[in-house]
């Protein structure tokens, strides 16, 4: 199995997470959400724009066919293109780069992970209430 470069991991994992923390951060500014599960399920319905065919090639061609963490070599069946900073709407090729799915799946663990410590350690100032009741965050989207 292909070896991980760790320095790598934790560069696009605190790419991922800074651009998460910054929308996770407007969005708490505009009352849009009130917990970071909320903030998740806003994420899931953000206008995709789907990488075409040639932007796909470009990435490709540009990381030399390779996985940018561990180097694995191009495999049509275990291969993504992730958003650098998360924002899926954002599909240029600066944001996109080649990933297997292992070290794609390991990115965003790692940058979730610290989305959330990052949350709890700002200690119910925004979001008011991170860790609240699932009640009162579903009250206040349906309104
Ligand atoms: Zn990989």
């Amino acid at each position: 199995m292909a070896k991980i470069n760790e320095k790598k991991l934790e560069l696009y994992a605190n790419k991922l997470y800074r651009g998460d923390l910054a929308r996770y951060e407007k969005k708490v500014e505009r009352d849009d959400i009130f917990s970071i599960g909320s903030f998740f399920r806003e994420e899931e319905k953000i206008r995709r724009v789907p990488v075409s065919k040639s932007q796909e090639k470009t990435v490709l061609n540009t990381h030399k066919n390779k996985c940018v963490i561990c180097s694995k070599p191009y495999d049509k069946d275990d291969f993504e293109i992730h958003h650098i900073n998360g924002n899926q709407s954002k599909t240029v090729t600066k944001n996109l780069v080649p990933l297997c799915h292992r070290c794609h799946k390991k990115i965003t663990t790692t940058a979730n992970a610290k989305l959330r410590d990052h949350i709890v350690k700002q200690g119910g100032k925004k979001p008011r209430s991170p860790l609240g009741p699932p009640e009162i965050k579903l009250l206040k989207f349906k309104f």
